[in-house]
């Protein structure tokens, strides 16, 4: 009896091991998040903050005081639980009353785990839910040498309501307006419009660091990046406070360079792409290049907008 126990503990233990080999990418920059990152606290208006990582791959968390409670916008890290329990705190002693997930990305929404635990209710695009339910590999950008897989997350941690298009929640005399502008960074991007507030927090549909990713392997479009750029325009004005999923608060202006530069670089490789010109040609007919703290190059990018072009 005690040999066949043995057996099986020793069974399901390798098993363990072999599932966890493709998440060592992940382990690896979730203990980054919990050795080095830090928060700091950006104030927006006396309703609005922001909550912005330092030195740890997360994204920005929004953080709208209403008189109910606290909407949160992303949740960054379950390990980090502790520190961002104790940052929101320092904003406001109102309790948490749901969270908003911008896409599924684990540097985003990790927190579920921790939040969805307590039963805070968290509301999201459809697609987030579908793909937090399974282990999927993220990016698929053929020539980046890293593997970055996301394991399945617990059904606490899943969004609660999710949307298809559009959906409305109206929170005190606040209307938070969410949009899915169709496939983008993912296909289950959230740009979170508090109207009132007129602050936008876009996920990482906008991002300053430089050439953005584009997740190819769970629906992500180039075109469709470019596209989500030109409406968030569309719904802002030259005071909207626009939170990028990683970076400083910014506004339209940021928004309209990063879209003009992209779109420069999709259709001058579209177009060389139907005539047959090598990337070289192309890296040199595209005048504009982003400059960021990102690790992808101009020459990844267009790769990367081949890939997708050949492919879709
Ligand atoms: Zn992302």
């Amino acid at each position: 009896m005690k040999y066949f126990i043995l057996i099986i503990l020793f069974s399901s233990f390798s098993i363990a091991q072999t599932n966890d080999k493709d998440l060592e990418a992940f382990r690896k920059v979730e203990k980054d998040v919990e050795n080095n990152l830090t928060e700091e606290i950006v104030k927006i208006n006396d309703t609005f903050f922001m909550i912005k990582p330092i030195g740890g791959v997360a994204g920005n968390i929004g953080v709208f005081i209403s008189d109910k409670g606290l909407v949160l916008v992303d949740d960054q890290w379950e390990i980090i639980e502790d520190l961002i329990l104790e940052t929101i705190k320092s904003i406001s002693k109102k309790e948490v009353s749901f969270i908003i997930n911008t896409h599924f990305h684990y540097d985003h929404v990790d927190g579920n785990k921790a939040f969805g635990k307590k039963g805070i209710p968290i509301v999201s695009h459809e697609n987030v839910r579908k793909r937090l339910k399974r282990k999927t590999k993220l990016y698929g950008h053929p020539q980046h040498n890293y593997n970055m897989v996301q394991d399945k997350y617990p059904d606490y941690a899943l969004p609660s309501t999710v949307y298809n298009s559009t959906m409305k929640i109206y929170i005190d005399d606040e209307e938070i307006q969410l949009s899915n502008f169709g496939p983008g960074h993912t296909d289950g991007d959230t740009i979170v419009f508090f109207k009132k507030n007129n602050v936008i927090h876009a996920g990482d549909s906008f991002v300053t660091y430089g050439y953005p990713f584009v997740d190819l392997n769970d629906g992500g479009s180039f075109k469709g990046f470019i596209n989500i750029l030109s409406q968030i325009i569309a719904i802002s004005n030259g005071q909207t406070k626009i939170i990028p999923g990683h970076g400083p608060v910014c506004d339209i202006n940021d928004v309209i360079t990063l879209k003009n530069i992209l779109q420069e670089h999709y259709e001058i490789t579209e177009k060389g792409f139907i005539e047959g010109l090598s990337v070289e040609q192309i890296m040199v007919e595209i005048k504009s290049e982003l400059n960021g703290p990102g690790n992808i190059t101009k020459e990844d990018f267009i790769k990367n907008i081949i890939y997708d072009l050949k492919t879709n």
